[in-house]
C-alpha cells in the first residue's frame, strides 16, 4: 500500500465523460489498497476562456482580481470530480487550496507556495475519504486567493505529496510520458522509461510544458519520486527521479522549444564596462526577464546588444527601450517577436564531444539560419525564425537518433 497524490490536467477532466473516467481510475487505486489524494486543473480550456473574458474588460487587468477569477476553474472541476465519486459509492470531498492552508507569497499570478497546514488533509485520509484539491491557487498571508502561473497544478501536487510524504506524485496528463519531444510536432518522438531531476528541468525551463518548472524543481527538492502518465491508457510512464539512466551513450535525451520569445537589439550603443549593465537594469525596472543575451562588435567603440523577453512583455520591452535611446546612447531598437528558442539537452553532454557540431550540422543541412546562441553543462540553445521551428525539431531529433534510442 502506498499514498499517492494523483493530479489531472485539464484534458483529464475536460467533459462530464472523461471526469467519470478520471473518477473509475481513482477509485481503482483505492481498491489496490493505496491511499490517494488527487489534486485537479480546471476543464481544458476553462483558464483560457476566463482569461480572455478579463481582457475584454482591460487589456492589462487588475492581478488581483484575474486571481479571484482564473482560480474558478478548478473549484468547479474538484466539484464535479467529488461528485463523480460520490455517486460510485465511494467517499470524496472536495477542498480548495485555503481549505487545506497552502499558503503563498503575494505575487499575483506567478505565486511561490510557502506552506501547507496538512491536518485537514490527514483527517481525511484516516477517514478513508478521497481529498480532491483545487489546484493552481493559494492565499497569501493577508487573505487575498493567488495563482501559482500557468501549468501551476504541477506543483501544487508535487507541495501536497511532499507535505503529506506521499511515495510518489502521478502526473496524469494526455500524453503517456515525457517524450524525446513534443509528439505534437513530431510524431516519431519516443517516450523515455526514466529521466533525471536535472535533465527535467532543463527541458521543463526551455519550453516542454509537459510539466511545469516549478514542481520539477520541488520533486527534485524534495527528492520525491515524479511520475508522468496518460490517464486514458494504463502504462506505467516517465519516471523522473536522480537515478540516471542505465544506457550511457545517451548524449542528447530531448529536444524541446519555446515559442513565447521575442527578439530586441540594441543598436550602436558606445562601448564602455557598463553599457550592457544600463540596457539589463532598465529593463529590470519594469520587471522584464530576459532570457538570451548577445553581442555584436561591427565598429570600434560600438556595440549591438541582442536580447530575448518573453512575447508578453515584449511590447513594453520595445517602448521602454525606445523612450530610452538617448539615455543608453544607443542608435535605435529593432524587435522581431516570430522567433522561437530550440534546445537539444542532455546530461551526456557533460562527457561527450561533438554534439555541437552534429546540432549546428543538422540545422545548417536545412538551411536555419540561427539568430542567437547559448549553451550550459547539458544543453544547446539557439534563437531561429519562428516559421522554422517544426522544421528545426525534427531535424535536431533525427541527427541525435531520438526516435531509436533510450
Ligand atoms: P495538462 O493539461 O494535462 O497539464 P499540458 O498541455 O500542460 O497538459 O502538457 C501536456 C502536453 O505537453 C502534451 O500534450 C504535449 O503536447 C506537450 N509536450 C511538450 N513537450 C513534451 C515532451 N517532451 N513530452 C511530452 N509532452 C510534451
Ligand atoms: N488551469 C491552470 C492553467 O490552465 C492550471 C493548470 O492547468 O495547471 O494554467
Ligand atoms: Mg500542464
Amino acid at each position: 500500500m502506498a499514498l499517492i497524490v494523483k493530479k489531472f490536467g485539464g484534458t483529464s477532466v475536460g467533459s462530464i465523460e472523461r471526469i467519470e473516467a478520471v473518477a473509475e481510475l481513482i477509485i481503482r487505486a483505492k481498491q489496490q489498497g493505496h491511499q490517494v489524494v488527487v489534486v485537479v486543473s480546471a476543464m481544458s480550456g476553462e483558464t483560457n476562456r476566463l482569461l480572455s473574458l478579463a481582457k475584454q474588460i482591460d487589456e492589462r487587468p487588475s492581478a488581483r482580481e484575474l486571481d479571484v477569477l482564473l482560480t474558478t476553474g478548478e473549484q468547479v472541476s474538484i466539484a464535479l470530480l467529488a461528485m463523480a465519486i460520490v455517486k460510485r459509492g465511494h467517499s470524496a470531498v472536495s477542498l480548495l487550496a485555503d481549505q487545506i492552508g497552502i499558503k503563498t507569497d503575494n505575487v499575483f499570478g506567478k505565486a511561490r507556495i510557502q506552506g501547507i497546514d496538512v491536518s485537514r488533509l490527514q483527517q481525511e485520509l484516516e477517514h478513508n475519504r478521497i481529498a480532491i484539491v483545487a489546484g493552481f491557487q493559494g492565499r497569501d498571508t493577508e487573505g487575498n486567493i493567488t495563482t501559482l502561473g500557468r501549468g501551476g497544478t504541477d506543483t501544487s501536487a508535487v507541495e501536497i505529496a511532499a507535505a503529506i510524504s506521499a511515495d510518489e506524485c502521478q502526473i496524469y496528463t494526455d500524453v503517456d510520458g515525457v517524450y524525446t519531444t513534443d509528439p505534437r510536432v513530431e510524431p516519431r518522438a519516443r517516450r523515455m522509461e526514466q529521466i533525471t531531476f536535472e535533465e527535467m528541468l532543463e527541458l521543463a525551463s526551455l519550453g516542454a510544458k509537459v510539466l511545469q518548472i516549478r514542481s520539477v524543481e520541488a520533486a527534485g527538492r524534495y527528492n520525491l519520486p515524479l511520475r508522468v502518465l496518460s490517464t486514458f491508457k494504463p502504462d506505467s510512464g516517465t519516471l523522473i527521479s536522480y537515478e540516471e539512466p542505465k544506457v550511457t551513450s545517451r548524449t542528447v535525451s530531448g529536444i524541446a522549444y519555446q515559442k513565447d520569445e521575442a527578439l530586441l537589439i540594441v543598436r550602436q550603443v558606445p562601448e564602455n564596462p557598463s553599457s550592457l549593465a544600463r540596457v539589463l537594469c532598465l529593463l529590470a525596472e519594469f520587471d522584464i526577464e530576459v532570457d538570451m543575451i548577445s553581442q555584436i562588435n561591427h565598429q570600434v567603440g560600438k556595440i549591438d546588444y541582442a536580447l530575448t523577453v518573453h512575447s508578453n512583455e515584449y511590447a513594453q520591452a520595445l517602448d521602454v527601450l525606445n523612450s530610452n535611446l538617448v539615455a543608453l546612447g544607443a542608435s535605435c531598437v529593432e524587435g522581431n517577436a516570430e522567433v522561437a528558442k530550440i534546445s537539444a539537452v542532455g546530461v551526456g553532454m557533460k562527457s561527450h564531444s561533438g554534439i555541437a557540431g552534429i546540432f549546428f550540422d543538422a540545422l545548417a543541412n536545412e538551411n536555419i539560419h540561427t539568430l542567437l546562441v547559448s549553451t550550459s553543462e547539458i544543453k544547446i540553445s539557439v534563437l531561429v525564425e519562428e516559421r522554422y521551428l517544426e522544421l528545426a525539431v525534427r531535424a535536431l531529433h533525427s541527427a541525435f537518433s531520438l526516435e531509436s534510442r533510450d
